[in-house]
């Protein structure tokens, strides 16, 4: 077998894979110098997130360079839209695995360039080096938000109500169907696993509404359960009023214990909806379920009135 394509030096990669994404923007100075300058906006703060994502942890090893690409910028953009953050530019590490040549490389480029121009966002600079270990990719993504404007995790009130995006699982469930565990006949679990969409619509919404909000990334459980802990406040969620895809529905019927389905559903990761907390006379948002309530203390599972227990790391119940 052939070694990969090594392609062109590192200066000539710089230029050919990644001065195009900058879309021109002036702060990057073209990728030329030792850094980006991001001239300050009066008036706004910027919010700053980074993911980093390690193959055959956060995608699987043989997941298609573009969207390895594509998905590095949607878990990025999930954090913006959970801080109520207009996406901005980014910054992008990359740390090449053997296997991962030329081609592979401008695989992934294309796949930035095509989320990028999407998602209107500018790549600022970065680093590039070499690991004889897994592929590793990060980004670290910038925002504008409207100063002092940014939606916390720590400002939940007792009272509260607490809503859930779109539907919840299918993240969780699109990984076990990626690594085998159970069937996704036409793919459109894969697809949700690979390609995250980030909820950005529904920052006009949180800006008005939330008093806290997070993305759900590492399962709703616990992603409230974040909200709970930085607001100091507790929280009781009902299980039962999870939304639920027609993937989740199928899934949840052929599970023989409802209540572990549920507990399962919200614990497994990768949903990418957002969780958040408004007061009870907000306005409602057609995509948005409320799940349960903020109380003062504890954090309390019910699924259809009866009280769950839930372990410290997420789903255990007597
Ligand atoms: P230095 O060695 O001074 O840290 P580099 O030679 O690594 O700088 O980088 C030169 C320029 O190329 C810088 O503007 C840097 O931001 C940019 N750059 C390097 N790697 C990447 C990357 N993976 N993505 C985007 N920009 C990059
Ligand atoms: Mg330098």
């Amino acid at each position: 077998m052939s070694e990969p394509d090594p392609g062109p030096n590192e200066f000539e990669q710089i230029a050919r894979l990644f001065r195009p994404l900058t879309r021109g923007a002036p702060e990057a100075l073209d990728l030329l110098d030792d850094a980006a300058v991001i001239p300050s906006r009066p008036g706004f703060d910027l919010v700053v997130t980074k993911d980093v994502l390690v193959a055959g942890v956060h995608f699987l090893a043989n997941d298609p360079p573009e969207l390895i690409a594509r998905k590095l910028l949607r878990v990025n953009l999930s954090d913006l839209a959970a801080k109520g953050a207009k996406p901005y530019g980014y910054f992008l590490g990359t740390s090449w695995s053997p296997d991962f040549g030329w081609p592979e490389r401008q695989a992934f480029a294309s796949g930035l360039a095509l989320d990028g121009e999407a998602f209107d966002l500018r790549l600022l600079g970065g680093d590039t080096v070499s690991t004889t270990g897994p592929l590793t990719v990060s980004a670290t993504m910038l925002g504008w938000v409207a100063s002092g404007k940014t939606i916390r995790r720590g400002g939940a009130h007792p009272g509260d109500l607490v809503m859930v995006s779109g539907t919840i699982g299918d993240g969780g469930l699109a990984w076990l169907a990626a690594v085998g565990k159970i069937a996704d006949a036409d793919g459109a679990l894969l697809r949700r696993y690979q390609l995250p969409v980030p909820r950005l619509d529904l920052i006009p919404f949180l800006l008005d509404h939330a008093n806290a909000a997070a993305d759900v990334s590492d399962g709703l459980i616990a992603d409230s359960g974040h909200i709970a802990r930085a607001s100091h406040v507790g929280m009781r969620l009902d299980l039962s009023r999870l939304p639920l895809s027609s993937m989740g529905k199928a899934w949840l019927a052929a599970q023989s214990d409802r209540q572990a389905g549920l507990l399962r559903l919200s614990s497994l990761g990768d949903d990418y909806e957002i969780v958040c907390t408004t007061s009870v006379n907000a306005s409602k948002h057609p995509d948005m379920t409320v799940i349960g309530e903020v109380t003062a203390a504890g954090f309390e599972i019910q699924i259809d009135g009866m009280s769950v227990s839930v372990g410290s790391r997420g789903w255990l119940h007597t």
